[in-house]
């Protein structure tokens, strides 16, 4: 036995791809996770989030949580529902989310696990479980102490921790963290996922300027976005097309993040592209409520988006904004075929009001369909955008005729230029592990580290142990 007690890390999940992340940070004072996301994907990720966790979840005293995207948070209520009672840290915009976030998937969990319960009678099979329930949610709150950003918070002897602005969504850290290990402190950082320049609202990812070790995502380490304001312009333009043509245009979105972003683009921009002759409507109760909590924490806006909500573009309060909860509201909509914009979910059009709206819309040839996130194969987005000519919607098919269109480079993620960048804030080009991204990606991005910094760059792996 070494003489030095030495603190390890492991990992549990997002090695070699983008969900699930959940880091084990073993000390001699005791045991600490950094997120426990859910797997995301299809049947296998599905098992996956419902199996062991690897480590036993009553022995793990503390968690802090990086932001409250479903990757990073989604297996919180499993993890106390399976023993963990200890402290959960997270920024307290991040706890606000989480709440959204949290009884969202909750409720996706019981919907899933009734429709395998029906298949499963018809074969002569057991009902399953639902992998967690709103009571597990309910739990996991009792355990929230929220921490701001920049203040040091003391977890266990020998190990503290503070949050930097990630610039990803609102609320979204990096983590620093001081361990005793080998006799001195350490100091780890944790990136969580790093935002990409210029994403309104959230400042730029905050550079740390030294660390012993980085733990680093690399979700577009092999990707380059396009400039943001090229695909601002590119929106303006299918706006304008779609006010010739006519109809309405429907935009699939993430409740969190990617909604509010293209509400700000039409309130700046709200002038120039002659918005008012539109109503624009944000149809989707998770969206609604997640505006709440901008409003609730709008100190964390970047200074741009600060003068805009003190003056008179503020996104949420345009004139002819509606922002929508109740069911007869949104049906209400079906009604409407032309001079909408409607925003609602979800993203990839596999579930939500977003179904109902294209059902209505996308037979009509003077409506427009634009996609500004990525979608997922297997999803009725991806068969949207692969160019489907019928889809299967609420038991009906539905000639496409709608005019589809496509916008990148609104992605909340760094891309290779962006990671790099952030990396490059480290003075002393400290070892690096990469860890949330498809090997493709973490490659490219590593070689990138090696050749800019001499960086010692490692891919992380569910075997890895690094003594840190
Ligand atoms: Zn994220
Ligand atoms: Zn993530």
């Amino acid at each position: 036995m070494s003489t030095m007690a030495e603190a390890r890390l492991r990992f549990f999940g997002a090695v070699g791809e983008v969900t699930g992340s959940c880091h084990w940070l073993q000390t001699p004072q005791g045991d600490v996770l950094l997120d426990c996301g859910l797997f995301q994907g299809g049947r296998d990720e599905e098992r996956r989030n419902a199996a062991d966790f690897g480590f036993a979840a009553d022995k793990i005293q503390a968690l802090i949580l990086s932001h409250a995207h479903i990757d990073h948070c989604g297996r919180l209520p499993l993890l106390v529902k399976r023993g963990f009672s200890g402290r959960i840290y997270a920024q307290p915009a991040t706890a606000r989310l989480l709440r959204i976030m949290l009884e969202d998937s909750a409720r996706l969990a019981l919907a899933d696990a009734k429709h395998a319960n029906r298949r499963r009678a018809r074969e002569g099979k057991p009902p399953i479980e639902p992998l967690y329930g709103l009571e597990d949610v309910e739990a996991v709150y009792d355990l929230i102490e929220p921490v701001p950003y920049g203040e040091r918070q003391a977890v266990l002897p020998g190990l503290s921790f503070s949050f930097a602005d990630a610039g990803h969504i609102l609320g979204a850290a990096i983590t620093e963290i001081w361990v005793e290990s080998r006799g001195q402190t350490r100091h780890l950082v944790f990136s969580g996922d790093i935002g990409s320049r210029g994403t309104p609202f959230v400042v730029d990812p905050t550079r740390i300027a030294s660390a012993d070790l980085v733990l680093m995502e690399s979700t577009y380490g092999d990707r380059l976005h396009r400039a943001r304001s090229e695909t601002i312009a590119e929106l303006g333009e299918i706006l304008e097309n779609a006010w010739q043509s006519g109809g309405n245009v429907l935009i699939p979105a993430f409740a969190v993040g990617r909604s509010q972003e293209l509400l700000y683009w039409l309130a700046k921009h709200h002038r120039d592209w002659g918005l008012s002759r539109w109503r624009i409507y944000l149809d989707s109760p998770m969206a609604v409520k997640v505006v709440g909590v901008y409003r609730e924490h709008h100190e964390l806006f970047d200074a741009e988006a600060l003068a805009e909500w003190h003056g008179p573009n503020n996104p949420f309060k345009m004139k002819n904004l509606k922002l929508v909860s109740s069911v007869e509201e949104s049906r209400a909509l079906n009604d409407v075929s032309r001079g909408a914009i409607i925003i609602a979910g979800s993203g990839m059009c596999n579930g939500g009001r977003i179904r109902h709206h294209l059902k209505h819309n996308l037979w009509r040839p003077q409506c427009h369909l634009l996609f500004s996130g990525y979608q997922a194969a297997g999803t009725l987005g991806r068969a949207l955008v692969d160019g489907a000519d019928h889809v299967n919607l609420m038991g009906e098919r539905v000639k496409v005729a709608a005019q589809r269109h496509t916008i990148g480079g609104l992605s909340a993620h760094a891309d290779q230029n962006g990671l790099a960048d952030w990396y490059g804030g480290f003075a002393n080009r400290p070892p690096v592990w990469l860890v949330h991204g498809e090997d493709p990606a973490r490659r490219a991005l590593a070689d990138r580290l090696q050749q800019q910094f001499q960086a010692e760059v490692s891919l992380a792996e569910a075997s890895s142990e690094v003594v840190v």
